[in-house]
């Protein structure tokens, strides 16, 4: 058992001349036997400069092929992989490697290291053996830091199990990544979206990947046509951008794609609608968490995209939606069946998920992870429709408690971006004195737009209970971003 450092081992001994990567800025490709001698050569060094099994080793590159040397350079030697923003500041930079305690860091060699901190040791010309120091099984793979929307990063354990047995449950499903495609992925892959549906599941399968360090929209249209790409794994931020442009250049860069895949944040149904005008092209939306290493449900599990759902459970993984009084012992929303809940339509609850998918509790010592019966319960509340397929409410801490009464913001951002005029709009929770809490509304304008406070308040009143009203309406430039393109809220507040 080699763990998840056995899936390249595996590719470059059965498709050893097929492409495994190309970059589109540098148009270097590599095959499956290059990336596996490099990544060969890479732990070769991090072992003989004294790395050893179970060592943090942060991973700070852009998605490119650097990346899918250094992640399997880092298992090979044993240790575990910790993927970082290569855009982090040096104060964040500094903060995550005190907290995962990494001693070395695997970066371009034009990026500055900390201080007291180790990266690549020079290449040495002399060959040696192929490096597999054999980590598998509940041994850890990778720590991935949560993007942080909902408040400090917290370092999640991924096992080599759990990573694996995504990628087994994703690819039982018909129409995710497969031999004969060439993958598009421009998302990040320090992010757990980008490197297990992404990196990971191609080299199981032995796709070719098309990276591009950076998404924009016109060149990321030009690249597509270019590498005859059949497939994207992307995130609403790019499809949101791609929905806006020219029906016929859209067409024309998206002529080679089958299939268009979109997480981590929602899908407007208004752009699955655009898209599918242009292009004929659904897009299949899943869910997922970097507790779930990572994929929960996708809409790829029926095999037709639904607007504001994200379709069913893989197969191998249970979800159910539990009452949360928040304490601990949460109920299954019908204690008696609690298997029903999965049919029944109606109730909204907190999602909770159990399969061999599962992360091991967060770093340093594997706190917070499933419950005894191997329960995890996710911070996200939904629903499931009278077909069986989960829509997503809205986050458990982004709820806005207003005299006792619920606001999900997601429900009061939806009827502010119809507004004529508004490009985004964002509502949080802010400490007020009678309330207890009070709605704000932060709005950025579309270009040249002019909108007043009371066109919102009068929009809201319109359509929303009183309670849900914004009770302060503020105007922004732009609203703060994750890596993937989820809402900051935390920052925003
Ligand atoms: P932190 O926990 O630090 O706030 P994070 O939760 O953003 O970070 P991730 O694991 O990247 O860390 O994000 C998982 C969350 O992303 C889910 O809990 C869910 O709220 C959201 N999400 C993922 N996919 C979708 C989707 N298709 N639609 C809506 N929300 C989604």
């Amino acid at each position: 058992a080699h763990g998840v450092a056995g899936l390249l081992a595996a590719a470059a001994s059965r498709w050893p001349d097929r492409t495994a990567i190309t970059e589109t800025g540098t148009g270097a490709t590599l095959t499956w036997r290059e990336l596996d001698e490099a990544a060969h050569a890479q732990a070769r060094r991090l072992v003989s400069s004294g790395v050893a099994p179970g060592d943090p080793v942060v991973l700070r590159l852009p998605t490119s092929a650097d990346f899918a040397v250094a992640l399997f350079a880092v298992l090979r030697a044993g240790a575990i992989a910790v993927p970082l923003s290569p855009q982090a500041p040096a104060p964040e930079l500094e903060r995550l490697l005190e907290h995962c305690g990494a001693k070395r860091v695997v970066q371009r060699d034009d990026a500055e290291l900390p201080e007291g901190i180790a990266g690549l040791p020079p290449r040495s010309d002399e060959a040696g053996d192929p490096v597999d120091l054999g980590r598998s099984g509940e041994d850890i793979a990778v720590i991935s830091y949560t993007s942080g929307t909902t408040g400090p990063p917290r370092g999640v354990l991924l096992s080599h199990r759990a990573l694996l047995a995504n990628l087994d449950q994703l690819s039982q499903v018909d129409g995710v990544t497969e031999h004969d495609d060439r993958v598009l992925v421009s998302i990040p892959l320090f992010h757990v979206y980008g490197l297990g549906p992404g990196l990971l599941l191609a080299t199981a399968v032995g796709a070719t990947l098309v990276l591009s360090e950076r998404f924009e929209a016109r060149r990321t249209l030009e690249d597509c046509a270019e590498h005859r790409v059949t497939a994207i794994t992307g995130v609403p931020a790019m499809y949101n951008e791609f929905a806006s442009l020219d029906h016929e250049e859209l067409g024309r860069g998206l002529a080679t794609v089958k299939r268009l895949t979109s997480g981590a944040a929602p899908l407007h149904p208004k752009v699955l609608a655009a898209l599918r005008e242009a292009t004929g092209l659904d897009v299949y939306e899943g869910y997922g968490l970097t507790e779930c290493a990572p994929v929960v449900t996708s809409t790829l599990v029926t095999g037709y995209p639904k607007p504001g759902s994200v379709g069913r459970p893989l197969p191998g993984i249970e979800l159910r939606l539990v009452e949360s009084d928040g304490s601990a012992d949460d109920l299954p929303l019908d204690p008696e069946e609690p298997d029903d809940v999965f049919e029944a339509g109606g109730s909204t609850g907190l999602v909770s998920v159990r399969g061999a998918n599962l992360f091991s509790g967060y770093w340093p010592d594997g706190a917070h992870g499933p419950d005894a019966e191997g329960w995890f319960r996710t911070g996200d509340v939904g629903y499931l429709d009278s077909d069986g397929d989960l829509h997503l409410v809205d986050r458990a801490n982004d709820l806005i408690i207003v005299n006792g009464f619920n606001v999900f913001p997601h429900e009061v951002e939806e009827v502010i971006s119809q507004l004529p005029g508004v490009a985004e709009a964002a509502v949080v929770g802010v400490v007020d004195e009678r309330s207890g809490e009070a709605v704000k509304a932060v709005v950025v304008p579309a270009e040249g737009a002019a909108l007043s406070e009371q066109q919102v308040v009068d929009q809201c009143t319109a359509h929303l209970a009183g309670y849900k009203v914004p009770h302060t309406v503020e105007f922004a430039e732009t609203l703060p971003h994750s890596a993937t393109g989820k809402l900051r809220r935390l920052k925003l507040r």
